[in-house]
């Protein structure tokens, strides 16, 4: 059949002769997949991971990603969502539904916390707030209608560590299964199936693509009934992500363990820095002897990263630490972290921790790449305008 060439631009015969090959994984994007033959399309299954049959359902490029992803954490599946939250979303509606009860820590990611207080107004669900620090103890608040209980390590505001293998045991012999969210360790400093998690959650938006110009989400497990559930919800949500972004998270994958020891290793120096300093009531930082729960951080955890917090004197006011934060220039206000940039945020702890009423105010650090002593010398002239 001759074709006019506007039709040639659309149906090419040109074929590229096979046998390329290099080192970086092919972006493939597409929203329709095609069969060889409607028998073909017909026998397709959407969750069979040998073929392909939709974008939504993967492509050679985020099926590449998730398996290099699972190995991070050694396990066996992944799913991609397009935030950290959507992944968190997507766990909550596989394993909740009408009637049902979820633990959550009262220090969890707001996000978590706020897709919890929807489920309970508007689904059906209870959802109820455990103190991190509670261990073993969790056994007690686990009720028969109890479908998931969260954890998070540390809490990304107020930076207790909890005890992850208690709490994963004591739930798991109720024969409730435990999601964590990982992304402060991305994998690297605590691996959580080791720990006893059944369900592994990432940020990818932070240590993953490392460089502040995505967002997307990973669900890591290993039992394949878990994943099946977990696939369901994906599916019926249709949580899809796009190819280059896939493509940039693999191009920093391999980075990423020194780039998180390089942070680690600021965050530690700019943490002693800070610790010695007057204005500085309290170091938030799990590495730390006085950090809530560092014995378990000492015990499980390979690293730290980027991310703590301070407590400011009390003697200042909420409004003399925000002039400090605006004073600061190598430090961006903003959420989130992974980043090369140095961010820094002001938070009201008693928001989040109502036991922590005598704290001053909390300021959160996420370190950067830049060079330490430059850091160090940004809050030396912002503390120093804080008023004797
Ligand atoms: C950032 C973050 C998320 C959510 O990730 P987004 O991609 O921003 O939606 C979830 N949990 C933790 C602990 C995070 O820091």
């Amino acid at each position: 059949m001759t074709k006019t060439a506007q039709t040639s631009l659309i149906h090419s015969d040109y074929e590229a002769p096979s046998g390329f090959d290099a080192f970086p994984p092919a972006v493939h994007r597409a929203s329709t997949v095609l069969f060889e033959n409607v028998a073909a399309m017909r026998s397709s299954q959407w969750k069979d991971k040998s073929a392909y049959t939709y974008g939504l359902h993967g492509t050679p490029t985020t099926f590449t990603l998730e398996a290099r992803l699972a190995a991070i954490e050694g396990g066996e599946h992944c799913l991609l969502a397009p935030s950290g939250l959507s992944a968190i979303a997507m766990i909550n509606f596989a394993f909740l539904k009408s009637g049902d009860d979820v633990l959550l820590p009262e220090n969890v990611y707001n996000p978590n916390r706020e897709l919890g207080r929807w489920l309970s107004q508007d689904f059906g669900v209870s959802a109820r707030f455990y103190d991190p620090m509670i261990g073993g103890g969790i056994a007690d608040l686990i009720q028969p209608n109890t479908k998931l209980v969260w954890t998070e390590a540390p809490g990304s505001v107020s930076m207790e560590v909890p005890d992850l293998p208690a709490i994963c045991r004591a739930v798991k012999e109720k024969g409730v299964p435990v999601a964590l969210d990982n992304t402060w360790s991305a994998g690297l400093a605590l691996r959580g199936f080791d720990v006893g998690a059944d369900i592994v959650m990432h940020a990818l938006t932070k240590y993953q693509s490392g460089g502040a110009d995505l967002l997307m989400g990973a669900v890591i497990t290993r039992d394949t009934a878990v994943n099946e559930r977990l696939a369901q919800a994906h599916m019926r949500l249709g949580l899809g992500v796009g190819a280059d972004d896939a493509y940039l998270v693999m191009r920093s994958l391999p980075t990423m363990k020194l780039r998180f020891e390089a942070h680690d290793a600021g965050a530690r120096k700019l943490a002693s820095w800070l610790k010695a300093r007057p204005e500085i009531a309290k170091v938030l930082h799990p590495a730390f002897e006085d950090c809530p729960g560092h014995a378990n951080w000492k015990r499980d955890f390979k690293g730290a990263g980027g991310l703590f917090s301070v407590l400011f004197d009390p003697r200042y006011s909420e409004a003399q630490v925000d002039a400090f934060v605006d004073a600061l220039t190598l430090f961006g206000i903003g959420y989130s972290w992974g980043g090369p940039n140095s961010l820094v945020m002001p938070y009201r702890i008693r928001a989040i921790r109502d036991r922590w009423l005598d704290a001053g105010v909390l300021v959160r650090f996420n370190v950067g790449l830049e060079d330490v002593g430059d850091l160090i010398a940004d809050i030396e002239q912002a503390l120093a305008q804080l008023p004797a």
